[in-house]
């Protein structure tokens, strides 16, 4: 073996190992000793909010970040009045998260009797008649939707009855004092690199393990210099706030933005079963391509996080198999925002060309306006590609100028081999209409006029949403579906780039530190939480009031 081959091999193993362990929820194993000490929560004292600086509405704190939503419920369960509240808002998440259809039908059966019968101990009264009537009425059917109106119910009381006290109580000061921690500064020595997974146009992105947490993430690297060079800091200022911005399962979560003296480090969900480009064309070599079922349940992931974005007024522009990445349960989500742009409060439209050849929209190439329509027409050449292994415009391999695919892409009719089942072919044609007025996509807030399509007739919508489908594909969790580290390729050095001092202002931005959600899972799912939230006799520790 030469000594690429031997690196390759170090590094993978580095790599597996770690992954193997976190598979096995085993991730506190994996935690630094000395690193996870310096997770402490700071002294109360020095924890209180400061006006405006926190976003203290209900909906923040007690239902979006996870850490305050526990505190809360903790709160609420320590409080005689609203301890049936608890209990339904617990059984209600429980349900929600079950896997089968099976399970939900005795479960609303249990959490009716016990908290919808006026008879019952633990009746919630402060849900409308209304209410109680439907869920009694459907509950034998196990809906996934079931519980939806008596949640809003059940968090409009609790914001009416029960935020004012929380606000007083040593919960919130407890959840002040876990800001208190995530405000605290973070760069590399909080990460230790595994193997690198790929390049982007600015640096590597590497697999990294959080080591006070054991964590495993992804870590786009981009060099400061390279970055100045090619006036990257507009768009690497946009792909880092639109990630930070966006929350959903089909789309790459950022968890950190930090800096080294070299680089700005994007740190975000890590997608350890390769992209779809590769699946499409390497795992399989002599079939290339995916069958119908498969494609439809990507594209439907896909679909979900497109309208995520639509509805967050971002325009993606660069949907490819290349972009859409696999985690270890097979499930996709969207990655590179790079190219994103998000539409201005006010503006329905917006130019500018954008995207990769043979993706790109008739009307992008005519350099019109347009808006989300033309995510639309590249999730139709997504489609396409998934099912036939080439693109409607042009075969993998071809050598052909960018000119020619635009000429096809404008003028030519798609050409649908047999493989296509009827459904399939309909919808890859409604999604590639060149004109963009009459393309199905995101109308009025959603895009069910595509999920509607008879393509996805079988599937079922919310338990996707949910993340509740098992996908049609397991990645190997022994593979590293990524290239060879020799074949990853290195980067030239860059010279005559001088770093000035509004650069280092430009960074400073940047390097915002811990995304709060992410952080919050990551804390709770890593049990660091329940270590650090250990309550004396009378409530907060002695240790809680040092200076
Ligand atoms: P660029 O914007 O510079 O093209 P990308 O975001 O596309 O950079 O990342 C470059 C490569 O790194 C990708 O093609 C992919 O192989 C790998 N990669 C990127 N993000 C992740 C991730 N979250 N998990 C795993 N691999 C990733
Ligand atoms: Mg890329
Ligand atoms: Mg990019």
């Amino acid at each position: 073996m030469d000594f690429a081959g031997l690196e390759t091999v170090v590094a993978n193993s580095a790599y597996l190992a770690a992954r193997g362990s976190i598979d096995s929820h085993l991730a506190f194993a994996m935690q630094d000793r000395r690193m996870r000490a310096r997770l402490k929560l700071p002294p109360v004292s020095q924890c209180q909010p400061t006006e405006g600086e926190m976003d203290l509405t209900f909906e923040s704190i007690c239902c979006q970040q996870p850490v305050g939503k526990r505190l809360f419920q903790q709160h609420l369960r320590s409080t005689e009045q609203f301890k049936m509240a608890a209990g339904l808002w617990q059984v209600m998440e429980d349900y929600n998260s079950r896997l089968e259809e099976a399970e939900h039908i005795p479960l609303a059966l249990t959490i009716v009797h016990q908290y919808y019968d006026p008879d019952s101990r633990d009746f919630c009264s402060f849900l409308s008649e209304d209410a109680i009537a439907r869920v009694h009425e459907v509950a034998r059917l196990g809906k996934a939707d079931l519980f939806r109106e008596s949640e809003q119910q059940l968090l409009s009381y609790l914001e009416a009855q029960a935020f004012e006290g929380y606000k007083t109580s040593q919960f919130f000061q407890r959840f002040l004092q876990f800001k208190g921690l995530e405000g605290q500064p973070v760069g590399d020595e909080w990460f230790a690199d595994l193997r690198v997974l790929g390049k982007g146009g600015f640096g590597e992105v590497c697999a990294c393990q959080m080591r006070a947490t054991g964590k495993l993430y992804a870590n786009k690297k981009l060099n400061k210099k390279r970055l100045k060079k090619r006036n990257g800091h507009e768009a690497v200022k946009i792909e880092k706030q639109i990630l930070a911005k966006v929350h959903s399962r089909f789309i790459v979560t950022l968890a950190y933005a930090f800096q080294t003296k070299h680089e700005l480090c994007l740190v975000m969900t890590l997608m350890n079963g390769g992209d779809l480009r590769y699946h499409i064309y390497n795992v399989n070599e002599k079939m290339p391509g995916f069958e119908e079922a498969r494609a439809c349940f990507y594209s439907a992931q896909i679909l979900c996080g497109l309208q995520h974005l639509h509805q967050n007024r971002i325009i993606y522009r660069d949907l490819k198999p290349e972009n859409v990445l696999l985690d270890d349960n097979g499930h996709v989500r969207i990655s590179d925002l790079g190219l994103a742009t998000v539409l201005k409060e006010g503006c329905s439209h917006t130019r500018g060309y954008a995207g990769t050849p043979g993706f790109m929209a008739p009307e992008m190439l005519k350099g019109e306006c347009y808006d989300f329509c033309v995510d639309y027409f590249t999730l139709g050449v997504t489609l396409y590609e998934m099912v036939t292994a080439k693109g409607p415009f042009r075969s993998r391999g071809e050598k052909v100028e960018p000119q020619e695919v635009s000429r096809r892409t404008l003028n030519e009719p798609v050409d649908y081999p047999s493989v296509f089942s009827q459904d399939c072919k309909s919808l890859c044609e409604a999604l590639m209409t060149k004109d963009p007025s009459e393309r199905i996509g995101f109308k009025l807030g959603s895009c069910s006029e595509v999920k509607t399509h008879r393509f996805f007739q079988t599937l079922n919508w919310a338990r996707l949403e949910a993340g509740l489908i098992e996908a049609p594909f397991t990645p190997d969790p022994k593979t590293v579906y990524a290239k060879d580290i020799a074949d990853v390729g290195t980067f030239s050095s860059i010279k005559g780039v001088v770093i000035t001092e509004s650069d280092q202002q430009f960074y400073k931005e940047f390097a915002s530190g811990k995304m709060a959600i992410p952080w919050q899972e990551e804390i709770i799912e890593t049990g660091v939480f329940d270590e650090l939230n250990v309550w004396g006799d009378g409530g907060l520790t002695p240790s809680d009031g040092e200076d």
